[in-house]
C-alpha cells in the first residue's frame, strides 16, 4: 500500500535532476533494439554508429556468436560462483593461459569488467607505505581504485613527463610523511605510476617510453590501462606495451575485453606473484561471481581472432585516418587524438547536445560527452570508427558534420 501524504526522502533527486536538465548536463539513455554494429537501431530510427567501443566488429563476430553459444550449451547459462569457491571453470584458466601468452607475460587474471581490474588491482598492490602517482586525465575506474587504497597520491599534469619526473625526484628525496605531512626518513616501499594507455575521451597516447624511462631513473613501476588499447594498438592489438616495444619494463598491464575484443570483462597481466596476490586480495575478483562460460569463451574466441584477422585492425586504422582527415578537411577541431577515438570539439554542453541531435535527425549517432566526464568548456562530439564502417557510411557521416556544423557555426559555411 502506497501513502501520497508521507513525505519522500529521496524528494532531492527530482530537484537535482531539474538541475541537470537546466545546465545542459543530463543523459538521456538511448534504447539500441538491433545489434551492435556499423548501422543500428536507436530509438526505432536506423541510423549510423560513431559511438561503440566495438572497434573491430567483434561484439557480432560469428566465430565469437559460436563460441559463446557452444560454450552455453556445454556448461550452462551461469558459473555459479565466485572463482576461488567453486565458480573457476576450465574456460576462465583457459582464457586466462591465452592472455598471457598474447600479451607476452607471465600471467594474466581476468576481471568482470576492466572498471573492476583496475578497483581489484590499485589496493592489491599499493598501501600505506607507497606512493601513487597518476595522469590528471586518467580514467575513472583508475581514480576509484586509488581512492580504494591507503596510499597517499599525487597527480601529475597530462603527460607531462618532466612534472613526472621532478615528482618522482622529489619523492625519492623525501621518502615516505606521516599523516601530518612530516617526512617520517624511510623510503617509501613501492612507487607506483598509472597511466591510460590511450585516454578515452582525447584518442591521445601516454608516452610510455618517457614514463617508463623516468620510473625506472627512480625506481618505480608503472601500471598501464590499455582498455582502449587493447585490440587497437601493437601487433595484433597486444597494447601500448608492444606498441612502443616496452615487453618487461611495465610490471602492470590492465586491459579490457569490452572494447575491441567485444564482450566484457578486464584483466591484469603481470607476473605471477602478482596473480596469485590477486586471487588473494582482489575484492572484486573474491566477492563477486565469475563470468559466464559464455563470456569466457567469446573473449578466447576474440583473442584467436586477432591473431588470425590481423586484417581487421589494418581496416580500422585506415577507416581512422580517412575520417579523422576529413573532418580536419572540413575545418573541425579534433583536439589531439592519435588513435581511432575521434573527439569533434564543440566548446558548451548545450552545443554538444544540440549538435548531437542535429546528427540524430541526419541519420548519425554520435554521443555528446559532457561534464563532468570532461571538463565544463570541452564538452564534444565522442566518434568512433571501427573496422566494420564502408567508405560510403563514413562519407555519410561526413556529410551529416558537414550540414550540421555550418548550421551552427562550428565550421564556415
Ligand atoms: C572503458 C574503460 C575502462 C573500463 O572497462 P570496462 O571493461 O568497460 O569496465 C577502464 N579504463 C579505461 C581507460 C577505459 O576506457
Amino acid at each position: 500500500m502506497t501513502n501520497d501524504t508521507r513525505p519522500d526522502p529521496l524528494g532531492f533527486l527530482a530537484d537535482e535532476l531539474a538541475e541537470l536538465k537546466k545546465q545542459n548536463l543530463y543523459r538521456p539513455m538511448r534504447v539500441l533494439s538491433s545489434p551492435q554494429a556499423a548501422e543500428v537501431v536507436v530509438d526505432g530510427k536506423q541510423l549510423i554508429s560513431l559511438s561503440s567501443n566495438n572497434y573491430l566488429g567483434l561484439a557480432t563476430h560469428p566465430r565469437l556468436v559460436e563460441a559463446a553459444l557452444n560454450a552455453t550449451r556445454e556448461f550452462g547459462a551461469g558459473s555459479g560462483a565466485v572463482r576461488t569457491i567453486a565458480g573457476n571453470m576450465s574456460i576462465h584458466e583457459q582464457l586466462e593461459t591465452e592472455l598471457a601468452a598474447f600479451k607476452h607475460t607471465e600471467a594474466v587474471l581476468t576481471f568482470q569488467s576492466g572498471f573492476t581490474a583496475n578497483t581489484g588491482v590499485i589496493p592489491v598492490v599499493t598501501g600505506e607505505a607507497d606512493l601513487i602517482v597518476s595522469d590528471s586525465l586518467n580514467h575513472a575506474s583508475i581514480i576509484d581504485g586509488m581512492r580504494l587504497s591507503k596510499a597517499p597520491r599525487v597527480v601529475y599534469p597530462h603527460k607531462d613527463t618532466a612534472a613526472l619526473r621532478e615528482l618522482l625526484r622529489e619523492a625519492r628525496a623525501k621518502g615516505r610523511t606521516d599523516a601530518a605531512g612530516a617526512a617520517t626518513g624511510e623510503p617509501h616501499r613501492l612507487i607506483l605510476v598509472v597511466t591510460d594507455g590511450v585516454f578515452s575521451m582525447d584518442g591521445d597516447i601516454a608516452p610510455l617510453p618517457e614514463i617508463v624511462a623516468a620510473a625506472e631513473e627512480f625506481g618505480a613501476a608503472v601500471m598501464v590501462d590499455d582498455a582502449h588499447a587493447s585490440g587497437v594498438l601493437g601487433d595484433n592489438g597486444r597494447g601500448t606495451v608492444d606498441h612502443f616495444h616496452l615487453h618487461g619494463r611495465v610490471a602492470i598491464q590492465v586491459g579490457t575485453m569490452s572494447k575491441a575484443m567485444g564482450v566484457l570483462g578486464g584483466y591484469v597481466a603481470g607476473s605471477r606473484a602478482l596473480r596469485d596476490m590477486l586471487i588473494q586480495r582482489a575484492r572484486p575478483f573474491l566477492f563477486s561471481t565469475s563470468h559466464p562460460p559464455a563470456v569466457a569463451a567469446a573473449c578466447l574466441e576474440a583473442i584467436h581472432v586477432l591473431l588470425d584477422e590481423p586484417e581487421l585492425i589494418d581496416r580500422l586504422w585506415s577507416n581512422t585516418l580517412y575520417f579523422k582527415g576529413e573532418l580536419r578537411r572540413l575545418g573541425f577541431d579534433t583536439g589531439v587524438s592519435e588513435t581511432p577515438i575521434t573527439p569533434v570539439m564543440m566548446g558548451d554542453s548545450a552545443r554538444a547536445q544540440t549538435f548531437s541531435r542535429r546528427l540524430f535527425e541526419e541519420g548519425v549517432f554520435a554521443q555528446p560527452v559532457v561534464f563532468p566526464t570532461v571538463a565544463l568548456d570541452k564538452a564534444r562530439i565522442r566518434t568512433i570508427v571501427t573496422a566494420e564502417h564502408s567508405t560510403a557510411q563514413l562519407d555519410r557521416c561526413l556529410a551529416a558534420f558537414a550540414k550540421v556544423g555550418k548550421e551552427l557555426g562550428l565550421i564556415a559555411g
